[in-house]
């Protein structure tokens, strides 16, 4: 196999000496030496600086400049090929001070022999070969290890090295946030410092097995368990463990994820599962009930209806009375389990929307008229103010009359005298609706109770006494409607002077002043 010539540099003022050592040079089997002369140190030192030599042979005694110059110049230009010095004779001070430089090696020119010349080359090629890869080496390793902090110190989680005492050994950024302890403060402290005492016997029995045994239970496992802050309190994390092992011992990786939030959304997530479950359960219930009840209502209204007929002329005046009252009642039950209904369906999400393009307008004179039937003659008028032009909108026309009819409804029961209106508020910019208000002269409602008339089954204690009844779901029915067709149902009240009630269609025009 051809052999690649291995380049030397001679740097050598006596001719006689280069000759030898080219002679010695071209004895050695099995090698091809490719020679190079520089006949003066700074010859030599232009040579080396071309930085193309495999080795460099110096003489000590140049006439214009020592061996031991060269080397000193070689070091400050960070020369990295080996140099091996020649002397005329031996001396173990320039030998010292040669290998303190760092030099090769070190020959006497007089006992050199073609193999020791050879010899002394291999071995300070190799030797600085070697030198350059474990430079390289520490190098990469330094390189490795700076990776390795940027990426553990930018994490979220606590990342923890400890030994196998569980003395801890490395504490990032992220395990001071989550711990509360900075570096200086965990760095040799165990372990146990981070975890409830509970899980502490536990923990130095698993220390204490591996290190016997060569086993953990934990490792490559991840577990919930619970952390221990500096402040004392306690914390659900997710724990990650690895080990790895060096010619030192055993070291352990820890990392630690805080997982309150997660632990806190499952919580809230399971809470609204069960409530809804619960919600369901009873919808189904309630339109079980509902159901049972309504056929036997709608038989006693529909027979109550047919016996006021009074066809066969037996019933007197008290009987019809009674039988009046009856079917007022049955109906009365019937509306309250319709908003039962209602209210169960509202609840559990079943109450459907269908909408479609819708004259507000056209609704609100519907309502007006369906009233003033019946306020013929009564101390309380009704009426509507609207803008000439309402532009038409998107929404269920049916679930928001039925909103508007029971505010009215309302506005009338609690009104002995005045007026209840419907006033439709448009942005005078482009006629859309912004609010239907149902304004009343009634009792009014006192600021403190404002905010629970909207509760299921709320009413003012005041107005049981004697006013009409009501089941005191209607409001709290409307709001969730409202809502459903993504608008807001206000009230502004002021006691003994009335009352109005607002379905805020557009809730960002309503924030606006609305121009005159
Ligand atoms: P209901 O009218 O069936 O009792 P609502 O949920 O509609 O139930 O109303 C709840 C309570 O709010 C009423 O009982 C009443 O006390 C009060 N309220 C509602 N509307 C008015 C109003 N326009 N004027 C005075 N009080 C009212």
């Amino acid at each position: 196999m051809l052999q690649q010539a291995i380049r030397v540099l001679l740097i050598e003022d006596q001719e006689a000496d280069y000759l030898l050592t080219r002679r010695m040079l071209s004895t050695v089997e099995g090698r091809v030496f490719d020679l190079e002369w520089a006949r003066s140190y700074h010859a030599g030192l232009d040579a080396i600086q071309r930085r193309v030599h495999d080795v460099c042979l110096v003489d000590y005694e140049l006439h214009d400049g020592t061996g031991l110059d060269l080397l000193k110049e070689c070091v400050a230009i960070d020369y990295q090929s080996p140099l091996i010095l020649l002397t005329g004779y031996s001396d173990y001070h320039i030998d010292m001070e040669a290998m303190q430089l760092g030099a090769a090696d070190f020959l006497v020119k007089d006992h050199l022999t073609p193999s020791l010349l050879e010899r002394a080359i291999r071995y300070a090629i190799e030797q600085s070969r070697t030198m350059h890869e474990l430079r390289r080496q520490g190098e990469e390793l330094r390189a490795s290890e700076l990776r390795f902090r940027s990426v553990v110190q930018s994490a979220n989680d606590a990342i923890v090295l400890a030994d196998d005492q569980g003395k801890i050994i490395f504490w990032n950024h992220g395990a001071e946030r989550i711990f509360g302890y900075s570096e200086d403060e965990v760095l040799n402290a165990p372990l146990e410092v981070l975890m409830p005492p509970h899980y502490r016997e536990a923990h130095r029995l698993g220390l204490q097995r591996l290190r016997s045994t060569g086993k953990a239970k934990l490792i490559g496992r991840t577990l919930e368990m619970e952390g221990l802050r500096k402040d004392g309190s306690e914390f659900p994390l997710e724990l990650s463990l690895a080990t790895w092992i060096t010619a030192e011992g055993t070291f352990f990786t820890g990392i630690l994820r805080d997982i309150s939030d997660r632990r806190r959304a499952d919580d809230l997530r399971r809470a609204k599962e069960e409530a809804e479950q619960a919600t369901r359960a009873k919808s189904q219930f309630v339109a079980g009930i509902s159901h049972e009840l309504r056929t036997p209502l709608h038989a006693i209204i529909g027979f109550t209806s047919i016996l006021l007929q009074n066809k066969s002329g037996n019933l007197n005046q008290r009987d019809t009375d009674l039988l009046q009252r009856v079917l007022i009642n049955a109906r009365d039950q019937l509306g309250l389990i319709d908003s039962i209904l209602d209210l169960s369906k509202v609840e559990a999400g079943k109450l459907e929307m269908q909408t479609a393009v819708v004259r507000i307008d056209q609704i609100v004179h519907e309502i007006v008229e369906q009233f003033e039937v019946n306020l013929a003659g009564s101390a309380v008028k009704i009426h509507a103010r609207m803008p000439v032009r309402i532009e038409p909108i998107q929404t269920d026309a049916a679930r928001l009359k039925q909103v508007v009819i029971n505010l009215v409804e309302n506005a009338l029961k609690f009104t002995e005298q005045g007026m209840v209106s419907i006033e439709v508020v448009v942005n005078p910019s482009n006629s859309k609706p912004i609010r239907i208000d149902v304004t009343d002269t009634g009792i009014g409602i006192p600021a403190r109770q404002l905010k629970r008339i909207f509760e299921p089954f709320h009413r003012l204690e005041r107005v049981q006494e004697g006013t009409p009844g009501g089941t005191g779901l209607g409001l709290s029915i409307s709001r969730s409607i409202c809502e459903m067709l993504g608008y807001d149902l206000t009230v502004k009240s002021e006691p003994g002077r009335g009352s109005t009630f607002s379905i805020v269609v557009d809730r960002e025009a309503n924030r606006l002043p609305i121009p005159a």
